[in-house]
């Protein structure tokens, strides 16, 4: 049960109990989708889940489940109702990724052309490829 599992301080938190307004469009006992008020582009809109989690990792799986499956409805509805193609998924763990809530969120931004969002890095590379594949056995070893 997600009750259990709100903080006081965190500005989704309180989206979810109603005590700061949000326009939102779409919830169950679980997830909440609403817009974000600063957004990146027109339609700009976030999915939660109702539980204060802090990123990812810490969100049950049945529930990162529903927040994708929702994502692909609004995806779908966006592309609809803007006559546009294209859209990200974007979703921030901690500070160095440019996280600024703490309560993981999902977001869903849809793209027009020229429209001046901007999601870009640099290009990086490995020292050698002993590298990467020392990476990626770490990784295949967890997975
Ligand atoms: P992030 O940088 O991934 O943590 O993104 C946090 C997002 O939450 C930003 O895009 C903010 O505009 C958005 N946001 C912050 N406060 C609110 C709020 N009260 N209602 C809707 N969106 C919010
Ligand atoms: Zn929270």
């Amino acid at each position: 049960m997600w009750s259990n599992l709100v903080n006081k301080d965190c500005v989704f938190c309180r989206i979810v109990d109603g005590v700061i307004p949000a326009v939102k469009i779409y919830e169950t006992q679980d997830i909440l989708a609403f817009f974000d008020t600063l957004p990146a582009a027109k339609g700009h809109c976030l999915v939660i889940p109702k539980g204060h989690y802090e990123s990812i990792d810490f969100v049950p799986d049945n529930i990162i489940s529903s927040i994708f499956i929702l994502a692909k409805k609004i995806v779908r509805l966006q592309k609809k109702i803007f006559n546009i193609n294209d859209v990200n998924l974007l979703q921030n763990n901690g500070r160095e990724a440019g996280q600024t809530v703490f309560h993981m969120h999902l977001h869903i931004i849809p793209r027009f052309k020229n429209d001046n969002v901007n999601l870009s890095w640099k290009e990086n590379a490995y020292e050698n490829d002993n590298e990467i594949l020392t990476i990626a056995n770490k990784m295949k070893e967890g997975l």
